[in-house]
């Protein structure tokens, strides 16, 4: 059996990080496992799903590095979904009612108000041939529930929160089907994880008592369930479900300078018991995902230590990585000078600037004769070895300065700047002609 996750997405919004999360652990089983990894696009609500957004999700899980083997539109899919719902009724598990909401919902304060919980009652059961033709001469058009089993207790072994048991009595018979025709997540979920093989569901726990409902519906459909893990959802750095995270999703990341290997990186190991490290390759995280290594508790996800995560990813980033994004020109030599100072990949255009140029700075009063003797210093010394060396040693002697006083002026002169890579190489970079123009431009 091909270990097949799923990943699906209602296409009515752009991905977050809380569902990239769950994208990933997908891919990172099913790889871990040599198995499959679907996108299925949950777009049975045609009002609010949009093309647009089924586009970006792909576009995002590509940026992430994490495509899909197998992709599928729920909404290609509605024959499936009917041809189930046919063999639901006929086995009696599926039943037509017709409260409208207003009536459910003052059910449910009945009951509630008598401490009760808001169980529907399955009135629609014992409904006569007369009482539902007089409701359709009405108008009204039925909706349909799944008749849960109440015999037995709904059991299974999460791979996150262990041992689970649900009571059917205690759970209302789901609505899978709406007057109008529109299909609900519930049954067509079922089916297709039926159809596609999906054999793990990995999603947040919000989806736990939604699993004891289709644990029954795959059992009814004559399918063995797959298995779940319910991962603990995730929440911001103040401990709450945040509504910025809802909104935290690719393109934030983009604009923040995030590198999709710094979020993988965060999201891989968040919540679980493994270190969060930078790992420009996936293969450690797919070597090491397990869920037994999963906590309970939510997890907390912070967009400080995403940037500081970021900043560690970007030292360990190998020109060829990244020549298509540093500017033309910037070769390995200088990418490696360049590289221990950056948050961000595009902080490198800056650093690129200083090494081309122009550079205007000019030095304090104090400053300047120390300058033009480093100008005239600069324009004698061997350039082909170790010239910040030759340059500051020579200095030290005829200047008499040391510590900051002979290091700040000239990295002021020479870069415009009061701190930065380190001075050896980038003098090495900015090459004779300019270091010796800044520096005199910088004392005249
Ligand atoms: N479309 C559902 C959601 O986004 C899918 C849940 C599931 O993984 O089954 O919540």
């Amino acid at each position: 059996m091909t270990v097949t996750t799923r990943f699906a997405p209602a296409p009515t919004g752009r991905l977050h990080v809380g569902n990239i999360r769950t994208a990933l652990h997908n891919w990172l089983w099913a790889r871990k496992n040599g198995g499959r990894f679907i996108l299925r696009l949950d777009d049975t609500d045609a009002e609010r799903s949009t093309v647009e957004n089924a586009e970006a999700i792909v576009a995002d899980l590509a940026w992430l590095g994490l495509a899909p083997d197998e992709t599928f539109r729920q909404s290609d899919r509605f024959d499936r979904y009917d041809a189930a719902l046919e063999r639901l009724l006929s086995a009696g598990r599926v039943y037509p009612a017709y409260e409208t909401a207003q009536e459910l919902d003052l059910k449910r304060k009945v009951l509630l108000g008598r401490g009760k919980p808001p169980v529907y009652d399955r009135a629609a059961l014992s409904l006569t041939a007369d009482h539902v033709a007089k409701l359709e001469a009405e108008g009204r058009r039925p909706h349909w529930r799944f008749k849960l089993d109440h015999d037995a207790a709904i059991e299974w072994h999460d791979l996150i929160r262990g041992p689970q048991q649900f009571d059917p009595a205690l759970l209302s018979d789901p609505v899978i089907r709406r007057e109008d025709g529109r299909w609900l997540y519930m049954l067509p979920s079922t089916v297709d994880d039926i159809e596609m093989g999906v054999t793990h569901v990995v999603r947040g726990e919000d989806h736990v008592t939604n699993t004891a409902l289709q644990i029954q519906m795959f059992e009814a459909l004559g399918a063995a369930p797959p298995a779940f893990a319910h991962e603990a959802l995730l929440v911001g750095s103040e401990g709450k479900l945040s509504k910025r995270l809802g909104s935290l999703g690719v393109e934030a990341m983009r604009e923040a300078g995030i590198e999709p290997a710094a979020l993988v990186s965060k999201l891989a190991r968040i919540g679980t018991s493994l270190p969060v490290e930078p790992v420009t390759t996936i293969a450690p995280l797919i070597e090491s995902f397990d869920f037994a290594s999963f906590g309970r508790a939510p997890a907390r996800f912070d967009m400080e230590e995403l940037a500081a995560l970021n900043a560690r990813i970007v030292h360990q980033l190998d020109h060829g990585a990244v020549k298509d994004r540093i500017p033309p020109g910037m070769g390995e030599e200088a990418w490696a000078v360049i590289r221990p100072n950056l948050q961000r990949l595009a902080e490198a255009a800056d650093w690129w600037h200083i090494v081309e140029g122009p550079v205007t700075h000019r030095a304090a009063e104090d400053d300047r004769a120390f300058l033009a003797l480093a100008a005239e210093i600069a324009g004698g010394i061997d350039w082909s070895e170790a010239p910040w060396k030759a340059l500051t040693g020579a200095l030290k002697q005829r200047s008499g300065r040391s510590g900051k006083a002979l290091f700040l002026p000239l990295r002021q002169a020479l870069t415009g700047r009061d701190s930065g890579p380190e001075m050896a190489p980038l003098l090495a970079l900015i090459g004779k002609e300019q270091s010796v123009a800044r520096l005199r431009a910088a004392a005249a």
